[in-house]
C-alpha cells in the first residue's frame, strides 16, 4: 500500500477540497497513484481501507470526516421526517428509537448489514457510497469495463453473486444493502459541495446504472459531500425488511427485499413500494409487481401474485437463477409481514 498523509477536516468546506472521486481515480490502473495530488475523504474506513490493500486505490492524502460537526445528528425535518447524518454509524441507524419506531425497515436493513463490529465502524454515508464487491473487480489483475478496461468477466465468468436484471454490460448488484430500504422509503440524498452549494436528489434516481455510465454506481460530484439522507414523513406507512444470505452473520445479502406499504383503513393497498438487493446494479424496484398490489386487500394470494411479478423481465445468468426464487418467496413473506 503506498504512503499517505493523514488529516481531519474540520468543516464540510474543508471536506469538500479533499473529496476527489474514487470511481474516477480507480480508472487509472495504478489506483491513481501517479495522481501526487489525489485526495481521498475517509468515513468509518472500511471500503476505504480495502481498496487501498486491494491495491485498486493509491491517494496522496485522506482525510477523516470525523471531526466535521453535525454529521452525526439525527434531526426531525420540518416536514415531518428525519433528517440523518451521512456519519451516522450502521450500529446507531439499527437501534435509534425514532429510526426503528417510524422506519423499521430502514433498521432492519441496517441491522443485518456485516457484523456488529463493522457496523459500529461503518456510516451511512460511507455504506451507500461504497464500490461494489463484484470479484473481478476487486483483483487489481482484472482491468474490467468498470475500471476503465473493455471487457467484463463476470457476465460469461464467475457469476453467482451477480445481477439478474440489468445486466447487459456489468453485472454487478449494488453493495448497499440500506440502499434498498431507502428507495422503497423514497428518500432523498442531501449534497454539499466545495463552494457550499447542496443539492437534493431522490436516492432512486442517485444511483446509476450501467446503461448511463458503467464506472459509477452514483451520481456524486467531484468535491461533493453526501451530507445527510432525508426520510420523509411514514406516519400510516407500514414496512419490512427482508434478507437471504449465506451465512447468518456478517455476509451480503444474496437477495434481500424492503416492502412499503400504504393501507387504507379497510385494508386495501393504496400504494406499495417494493424494492430488490442483490438483484440489480442498482435498488431494483419491483414495478409489476407494486402495480398488482394496488387496490387490493393484501392477502396469502395477492402476495404471492406479487412475489411472481416481481421477476418480470429478470434475465438470470449461467450461475445465479437460484436467485428467481429466493426473490419470489422474500417478496411474498415481507409483504404479509408488512401488512400484518
Ligand atoms: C465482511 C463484510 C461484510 C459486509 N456486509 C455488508 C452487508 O451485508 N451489507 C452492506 O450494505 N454492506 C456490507 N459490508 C460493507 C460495509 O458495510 C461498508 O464497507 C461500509 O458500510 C462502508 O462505510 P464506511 O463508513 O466505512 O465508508 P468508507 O470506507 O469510509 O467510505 C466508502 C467510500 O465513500 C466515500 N465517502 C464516505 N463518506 C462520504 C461522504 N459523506 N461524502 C462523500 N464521500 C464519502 C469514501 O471516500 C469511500 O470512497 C460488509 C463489509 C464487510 C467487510
Ligand atoms: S460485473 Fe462489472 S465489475 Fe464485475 S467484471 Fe463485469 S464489468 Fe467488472
Amino acid at each position: 500500500m503506498r504512503n499517505f498523509a493523514f488529516g481531519k477536516a474540520q468543516s464540510v468546506a474543508q471536506a469538500s477540497a479533499s473529496a476527489s472521486l474514487v470511481a474516477e481515480a480507480m480508472l487509472a490502473p495504478d489506483g491513481g497513484a501517479g495522481l501526487n495530488d489525489l485526495r481521498i475523504v475517509k468515513a468509518g474506513g472500511i471500503d476505504l481501507m480495502d481498496l487501498m490493500k486491494e491495491g485498486l486505490l493509491a491517494p496522496a492524502e485522506v482525510t477523516s470526516l470525523a471531526a466535521v460537526p453535525g454529521l452525526d445528528a439525527i434531526a426531525p425535518t420540518p416536514e415531518g421526517g428525519l433528517r440523518v447524518g451521512s456519519m451516522v454509524t450502521l450500529a446507531r441507524l439499527a437501534e435509534d428509537p425514532a429510526i426503528r419506531g417510524r422506519y423499521p425497515a430502514l433498521a432492519e436493513a441496517a441491522g443485518s448489514s456485516a457484523s456488529p463490529q463493522i457496523r459500529a465502524a461503518a456510516t451511512f454515508g460511507g455504506n451507500l457510497l461504497q464500490r461494489p464487491r463484484c470479484w473481478y473487480f476487486r483483483l487489481a489483475e482484472f482491468r474490467c469495463l468498470r475500471k476503465g478496461g473493455g471487457h467484463c468477466y463476470a457476465i460469461a465468468g464467475e457469476n453467482a453473486y451477480h445481477a439478474i436484471f440489468d445486466n447487459r454490460f456489468c453485472a454487478i448488484v449494488h453493495p448497499s444493502t440500506s440502499a434498498t430500504a431507502l428507495v422503497a422509503l423514497r428518500a432523498e440524498a442531501e449534497l454539499t459541495d466545495a463552494d457550499g452549494g447542496t443539492r437534493r436528489v431522490a436516492l432512486e434516481d442517485f444511483f446509476i446504472g450501467p446503461d448511463r455510465d458503467v464506472q459509477r454506481e452514483n451520481d456524486l460530484r467531484q468535491g461533493e459531500l453526501l451530507i445527510a439522507v432525508l426520510l420523509p414523513p411514514s406516519a400510516g406507512l407500514s414496512m419490512k425488511h427482508m434478507k437471504l444470505a449465506q451465512k447468518e452473520s456478517f455476509d451480503w445479502p444474496l437477495a434481500d427485499v424492503a416492502v412499503v406499504l400504504d393501507l387504507s383503513d379497510g385494508g386495501a393497498c393504496r400504494r406499495a413500494s417494493i424494492v430488490l438487493g442483490a438483484a440489480a446494479p442498482t435498488p431494483w424496484r419491483a414495478r409489476a409487481a407494486e402495480a398488482a398490489l394496488t387496490g387490493k386487500r393484501i392477502d396469502a394470494d395477492a402476495a404471492a401474485a406479487a412475489g411472481r411479478l416481481a421477476l418480470d423481465g429478470a434475465t438470470p445468468l449461467s450461475g445465479n437463477a437460484y436467485k428467481a426464487p429466493m426473490f419470489e418467496a422474500l417478496v411474498k413473506r415481507a409483504i404479509l409481514a408488512a401488512a400484518s
